[in-house]
């Protein structure tokens, strides 16, 4: 079986331990993956201090050229990328390609062009002074991932690091550790000295919580779930590391009566990501409808849902992958179940995963509406990170902007109507970091 490695200094290393990995979609057993211990992790670290020295003292513009290289080559292997994702992650093909890899290749080119553009400020404050503020590479920095978008999130964090001068020691999900390795070795062939960018594979409590304490590393940059969010900054606060935490969400749509509802279905079934299986953290999975659209809202959202082909994940025709592994899908029917069972609540499309035929084979669910009278409640308050929308009617503006803010999380918001003024203000009221005017 294949071995998915780590790489320390430049060097594809082998562990003691490994895991098995499987195809979300045909259960397949793919590869073993190293399982690191805190001696890697030190290991990669001091090869990313040792890489700070050469790597910081570039010329910006040398960094810039490195990265367009980087770029240029994940274009030509994006097809061999995207295929590689696919089968670790269960996400159609054709999201791997249109909106994975593209954003990769894009990223790369985006940080090429600023590696050469970080400047200082200065301010004369008298004839006498000059104040002048020099920014400076932090030095190593840890960078911890989740499964969803293996290769995006990769991205958004190596390209930043590398244009600024800062080394890396990443730690990609255990369930998506081959894309993001292919990665790395591509920022190598491109001209990244070994040790600047360092992959350590394992799992969270070990390999994760030994990067947060170490004190060679300067800035975590984490994307997750809330709970390890929290974790981290606990654990990071020996050091007083710096911290940059992109975690959960449970993010409110609003649809007020005046949208164009054949283009706000198609909008709401983007919002929701149900093409990835809703494994998404800005998934808008409570849906607030106004009360004189919800039936044929509904209606036509359910239809269009019906129309989306579930399956190979492989196949250019496939709308709809898989959930990551058993332990989520599980996770996901359990949510499903409760909703089924809830007499206060009514299930609009969807419920549980087919039992027989080929979908019973992998970890395939089926896009899931219920319609609720409120917030209150399990499946309207918790991420799931499935294909599960609440649909909760509303007629009275200033409630429905207390409920879309009834949450603990504040990541992103959704408001689709036809009058701007409206959007704006409504935007406004919506405690949220950002809020996407339809
Ligand atoms: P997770 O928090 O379980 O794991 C994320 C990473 O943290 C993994 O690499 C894991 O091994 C590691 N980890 C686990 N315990 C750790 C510890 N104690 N110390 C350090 N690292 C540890 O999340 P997941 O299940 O992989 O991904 C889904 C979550 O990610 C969802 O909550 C989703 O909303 C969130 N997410 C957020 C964004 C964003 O930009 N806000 C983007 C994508 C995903």
């Amino acid at each position: 079986m294949k071995y998915i490695h780590s790489l320390i200094n430049g060097e594809l290393i082998k562990t003691d331990k490994s895991i098995t990995r499987e195809n979300p979609a045909s259960l397949e057993k793919i590869y073993e993956v190293s399982m690191c211990s805190e001696k890697e992790v030190d290991l990669a670290c001091n090869s990313a201090q040792k890489a700070f020295k050469v790597w910081s003292k570039l010329p910006g513009s040398e960094r810039g050229e490195i990265l367009f290289n980087i770029s240029r080559r994940i274009k030509d292997k994006s097809e061999t990328l995207s295929k590689i994702n696919t089968n670790e992650t269960g996400k159609p093909l054709k999201e791997s390609m249109l909106v994975e890899l593209k954003g990769v290749v894009k990223t790369f080119e985006y940080y090429a062009g600023l590696a050469s553009k970080i400047n200082g400020t200065s301010q004369t404050i008298n004839e006498n002074l000059l104040s002048v503020t020099i920014k400076e590479a932090i030095g190593v920095v840890g960078q911890i991932l989740p499964w969803n978008f293996p290769l995006l999130l990769a991205a958004w964090k190596i390209a930043p690091a590398l244009a600024s001068g800062c080394t890396i020691v990443l730690k990609p999900s255990e369930l998506t550790p081959s894309g993001t390795l292919e990665l790395a070795k591509i920022c190598e062939d491109a001209g990244v000295p070994p040790g600047v960018i360092n992959i350590v594979q394992g799992s969270g409590e070990v390999v994760g919580s030994s990067i947060v304490k170490h004190e060679i590393i300067s800035k975590i940059s984490f994307t997750g779930s809330t709970k390890v969010g929290k974790q981290i900054v606990k654990n990071s606060s020996e050091n007083l590391t710096k911290l940059s935490l992109e975690l959960g969400g449970k993010s409110p749509s609003i649809v007020y009566p005046d949208v164009n509802e054949d283009w706000t279905v198609d909008g709401i079934i983007g919002a929701m990501r149900f093409t990835r299986q809703s494994q998404s953290c800005t998934a808008g999975s409570r849906l607030f409808l106004h009360k004189k659209i919800f039936e044929s809202f509904v209606s036509k959202l359910s239809e269009k849902l019906d129309k989306l082909i579930i399956g190979n994940p492989l196949d250019d025709n496939t709308d709809i992958g898989t959930i990551i592994n058993n332990k989520q899908f599980t996770k996901v029917c359990d949510y499903i179940s409760d909703g089924l069972n809830n007499k206060n609540t009514e299930v609009i499309c969807g419920g549980m995963p087919p039992k027989d035929g080929p979908l019973s084979e992998g970890y395939f669910t089926v896009p899931t509406i219920f319609r609720n009278k409120s917030n209150e409640w399990r499946l309207a308050k918790e991420e799931i990170f499935g294909p599960v929308l609440v649909a909760i009617p509303w007629d009275d503006e200033e409630e429905v902007i207390r409920m879309a803010n009834q949450s603990h999380y504040g990541l992103a918001a959704y408001v689709w109507t036809r009058d701007i003024t409206r959007g704006i203000n409504a935007a406004h009221a919506i405690e949220s970091g950002w809020v996407q005017v339809n």
